[in-house]
């Protein structure tokens, strides 16, 4: 609008009337303009002395000093309906680089007349508007000063007003830091703090109240840091400790606006809940995923558990917890086989309870188990890791001894004989009882066969010997 009126001058008798009170009072170090108070704003000034004394004052362009009279006075008119309570401005002003200045705030006296131009002369929002300073003609944002009129904190926006390539001055707008700081508190009100600075990097206004205070303030060293940073980039974002700030540059404005949270605050906004949500269905699905291994694990454990029981069973006979019949005779050929390879000599022994008969007879059946035990257990004891041993009939038991000559095993056969025969059995509290056993052996070495079938059938013979013989003995040779 202001440069409109520079463009277009409205000629009236007000205009002409303002332009003749110009020029009688001019001379005055301060002065007061009132045109027409109803429609227009005064226009308050200084000496033509102070104005030359001052550049970038100016008054040596008479022509264009009029058009701009008039074009202050047109637009002081909308400055009339400022409300420094109600508006989001304190004031509203055009300072004329001709020595003048018109405001929504008159000042009350000569004095705040020249108290003002005195101090908007040191002001950047002034003078770093001549188009040398600010070649781009943008905005330009102060650091906060305190108000004359007592306002407390302040911030000025200005911009300069030119027309048909001359800089005639600045227009400018004062706000209240607590107005801002108000202002800002409303838009943001649960995430974190919001920091304005100018393009020289000073706070303009920051967003949290004194609670909030110690997360927002930054160390010089995180201010130093982030400054080097939006140099660079105009959007971006930094983590100092468990705070999050994102900068942007903003248009049409000749600074930066900073956003301050922690992670508590980050957590209350929109996009801390979203993540809240995520973590949350990402919980749910490692439960899901947790439960469903858990449950695979069981069933394989399970499975693993059945299939060692039935390796057992199908193996070892339970009683006496020594291979089965199957088992030992398979293992056997085996193991005769590897001695044959080596020529190494291996021994098979048959062993064979006495009168066993009469152990079920005359004590019970379970009498005759636990002997069973008894006789395995004894058996195990005298064997080395490599021997192999099984339960292959009733009372039967048969051994395999690999690398073992005949006269070895022998001795191993009369060991357990003599064991057997000398360790009494409790089969209950009060009873005790005495076994012994026949043993037949047959060696491969003497028989000059690894055939087990061969070797059973020696061995068996001789067993058979051995009972013959009166029992509870060893026998090795035909
Ligand atoms: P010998 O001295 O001639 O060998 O006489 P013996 O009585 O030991 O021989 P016999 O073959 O007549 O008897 C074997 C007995 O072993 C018959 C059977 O009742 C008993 N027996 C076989 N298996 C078991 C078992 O698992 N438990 C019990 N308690 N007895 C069994
Ligand atoms: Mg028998
Ligand atoms: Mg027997």
């Amino acid at each position: 609008m202001l440069q409109y009126a520079l463009a277009n001058p409205l000629d009236s008798d007000n205009s002409r009337n303002a332009i003749q009170l110009f020029n009688q009072l001019r001379q005055q170090p301060a002065w007061s303009l009132n045109a027409n108070t109803q429609r227009n704003m005064p226009l308050s000034g200084v000496s033509d002395a102070w104005v030359q004394a001052h550049p970038p004052l100016d008054r040596s362009n008479w022509p264009r000093m009029q058009k701009e009279i008039r074009a202050a006075l047109e637009f002081s008119f909308i400055l009339q309906f400022n409300e420094p309570q109600k508006d989001f401005e304190q004031r509203l002003w055009y300072i004329s680089r001709a020595g003048y200045f018109v405001s929504s705030l008159p000042p009350a006296n000569k004095q705040q007349t020249l108290d003002s131009y005195r101090t908007l002369l040191q002001r950047g929002y002034f003078t770093h508007m001549a188009p040398e300073a600010n070649p781009h003609r943008r905005l330009r944002w102060t650091a906060t000063y305190d108000g004359i009129l007592n306002e407390g904190s302040m911030v000025t926006v200005s911009v300069p007003v030119d027309s048909e390539g001359y800089w005639y001055g600045v227009l400018a707008m004062d706000f209240t830091s607590d107005r801002i700081h108000a202002h800002l508190q409303q838009a943001m009100p649960h995430q974190g703090s919001i920091m304005l600075l100018d393009h020289a990097m000073h706070t303009l206004a920051v967003s949290t109240n004194s609670s909030r205070q110690e997360n927002s303030s930054l160390s010089a060293d995180e201010m130093r840091q982030l400054k080097t940073l939006i140099k660079e980039k105009p959007i971006g974002q930094l983590r100092v400790g468990s705070r999050f700030i994102s900068w942007t540059r903003m248009n049409d404005f000749d600074g930066v606006m900073l956003s301050i949270q922690t992670l508590k605050e980050g957590l209350q906004g929109e996009t801390g809940r979203v993540a809240i949500i995520l973590l949350l269905t990402w919980l749910v699905f490692t439960l899901l995923l947790l439960l469903a291994w858990l449950t695979i694990y069981r069933l394989i454990d399970r499975l693993l558990t059945l299939q060692r029981s039935l390796y057992q069973r199908a193996n070892y006979d339970p009683l006496t917890q020594l291979l089965n019949r199957g088992a030992f005779f398979e293992r056997a050929r085996a193991l005769i086989v590897l001695c044959r390879r080596y020529q190494h000599p291996v021994t098979l022994i048959r062993l064979d309870v006495d009168y066993f008969k009469g152990v079920n007879d005359t004590w019970g059946h379970h009498a005759g188990d636990l002997a069973l035990a008894h006789v395995a257990g004894l058996i195990k004891r005298q064997l080395r890791e490599s021997d192999l041993c099984g339960r292959i009939g009733g009372e039967e038991f048969c051994l395999l001894l690999p690398e073992t000559r005949l006269e070895e095993a022998v001795q191993v056969a009369e060991r357990i004989r003599h064991q057997l025969a000398a360790e009494a059995l409790a089969i209950s509290a009060e009873q005790q009882i005495l076994l012994s056993a026949s043993l037949g052996l047959a060696s491969s070495e003497e028989q000059g066969c690894y055939q087990i079938e061969h070797l059973q059938t020696i061995a068996d013979r001789r067993l058979y010997l051995a009972k013959q013989n009166g029992r509870n003995q060893v026998c090795w040779q035909d």
